[in-house]
């Protein structure tokens, strides 16, 4: 059976991290939003290491930063590593980083099924409407446009939804990122194994690093080991391709008999115990998760998240990207509803971004994989692929912090928020119908601190014209976020 036809401004197909950052942020402007996802949450997911652009920079702009801090995440201030020619481990703090300075100077390690619940609560309370257990089919194509997508509900009902804007967020196993045509090309430099289960009872690194990832290298690879929880801790094995067979067979004995090949990991694993019931009992293998689509849009669809591009691993990229093209994204929607006839650019912006902080990832995870080269030769590399003018370890720790792409709103969101709040709180103290009494003087001493705060950028925006903080365009022909970061605008002449 077929139910009715629905309407509304964007369609958002998959609910981890990259489709409930983009509903959120489009919902926000008042658009009308819905949201499939397949599965019912919490759902299990990997890619538990974040950064500090995603926990301070986009989270903060969807308004989650106290519920993560009562989520009780363990807080990761940086990497050690047993990489490269070192024999000893070498550790980085992303405090190294002028641009994460203070709080911002951390991130989280993540139980994906609590994370990614609280992002998708977060996008219904924010206006979003969520439908979990809803499979998206294919999409609806007229005059050349995606005009929206089928889908079956919990109940195996058939759905028809018309929408000016979809936007495939179901991840690596996205049916419909064929839609925007081209392919999806697998490197043929990283096509790496993962295969990774949970502990209980391992070593953590002594303090203030117990929180960190620690990534170890041996003959077959390289190992991830992610404290969840003072007892819980993520593992998993990264081979390369030749190494398919070790991660074949059984998988208990296969992850054992690795771990037993890597000194580091095995120490830190002695007396623990390997997790062997509920979501964390499984041991899975995941392969083929490196390729990058050749469009990621077109005209009433785009690709967000891994339903795009992912590339690696070993720096806990995924979330950033998925979460920085989201925001890129929401920007493009933002524009194009309010001006259909920016679409084109607004997405070709879109399309520009994303593609230079995968390509910054990429280039340096190339020199990243060269074993032979001592951790001075990959600061050096990262300063080379961010041009950066900083030292080489500062230039390091900003693209792995995943600050890299001069974004305002990943390390210092707080100045689009102040923004936001001055002109609604401006709105409300203008409006006639403001409440009358007590209210009245609340609002005008919240008001105030918020014109203390926004009040200097203001002042010289006002001055300057529509754009302070990026007054340059990424590329030449290119847009700039607008003032309350949401959308994109022409650069100021
Ligand atoms: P997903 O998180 O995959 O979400 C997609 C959603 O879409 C899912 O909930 C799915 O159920 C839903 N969906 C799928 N199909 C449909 C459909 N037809 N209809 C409706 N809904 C649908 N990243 C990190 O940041 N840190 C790490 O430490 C890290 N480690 C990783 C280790 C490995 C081995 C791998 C392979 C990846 C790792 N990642 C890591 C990457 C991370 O897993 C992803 O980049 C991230 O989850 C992408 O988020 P997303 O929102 O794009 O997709």
């Amino acid at each position: 059976p077929t139910e009715t036809t629905l309407e509304y401004d964007a369609v958002v197909v998959g609910g981890g991290p990259a489709g409930a950052t983009v509903a959120t942020l489009v919902s926000l402007q008042g658009h009308r939003v819905l949201l499939l996802e397949k599965e019912r949450f919490p759902r299990y997911q990997i890619g538990e290491s974040l950064l500090p652009s995603t926990v301070h920079g986009v989270c903060r702009l969807l308004g989650v930063t106290e519920e993560l801090e009562r989520a009780g995440f363990t807080i990761k201030r940086g990497g050690t590593f047993r990489w490269g020619s070192n024999p000893e481990p070498w550790t980085f703090a992303f405090a190294i980083s002028p641009k994460f300075a203070g709080e911002g100077a951390t991130a989280y390690q993540v139980e994906r099924m609590k994370f990614d619940q609280i992002l998708l609560d977060n996008a219904r309370a924010k206006g979003v409407e969520v439908r979990e257990e809803c499979s998206v089919l294919d999409v609806v194509e007229e005059d050349g446009r995606v005009a929206g997508v089928r889908f079956t509900d919990q109940d195996g009902v058939r759905h028809t939804v018309r929408s000016r804007h979809v936007v495939d967020a179901s991840g690596h196993k996205s049916r419909i990122h064929g839609k925007v045509g081209g392919k999806r090309h697998y490197s043929e430099y990283f096509r790496n194994i993962a295969l990774f289960g949970y502990f209980l009872g391992g070593k953590r690194m002594p303090p203030p690093n117990q929180g960190n990832i620690l990534a170890a290298a041996f003959d077959s690879g390289w190992f991830w080991y992610i404290p969840l929880t003072d007892e819980l801790t993520s593992v998993g094995a990264v081979l390369r391709h030749e190494e398919l067979e070790r991660a074949q067979g059984d998988r208990e004995q296969a992850l054992l008999s690795l771990i037993d090949d890597c000194p580091l990991i095995a120490e830190y694993l002695a007396g623990a115990r390997l997790v062997d019931s509920g979501p964390y009992g499984e041991i899975r293998v995941r392969k083929d998760y490196s390729y990058s689509k050749e469009s990621f849009w077109r005209p009433g669809m785009v690709l967000v998240g891994d339903a795009a591009c992912f590339i690696d691993p070993v720096f806990s990229s995924g979330v950033h990207l998925a979460t920085y093209s989201a925001l890129m994204a929401a920007r493009s929607i933002n524009t194009a509803l309010r001006d259909p006839a920016a679409e084109q650019a607004a997405f070709e912006e879109y399309e520009a971004r994303y593609r230079h902080e995968y390509a910054l990832f990429h280039d340096f995870l190339v020199a990243f994989y060269d074993m032979h080269q001592d951790e001075e030769s990959y600061f050096w590399k990262a300063k080379r692929v961010t041009h950066h003018t900083a030292t080489e370890i500062e230039a390091f720790v900003e693209l792995v912090g995943g600050g890299a792409s001069n974004e305002t709103a990943l390390i210092d969101a707080g100045s689009y928020i102040e923004r936001r709040d001055f002109r609604e709180l401006t709105e409300i103290v203008e409006s006639p119908v403001l409440a009358l009494g007590e209210d009245r003087n609340l609002l005008q001493a919240s008001l105030a601190r918020s014109v203390v705060k926004a009040g200097a950028r203001i002042q010289v925006q006002a001055a300057l014209g529509e754009n302070v903080d990026e007054v340059l365009p990424m590329r030449e022909g290119g847009l700039v976020p607008s003032l309350d970061g949401m959308h994109w605008t022409a650069p100021a002449s």
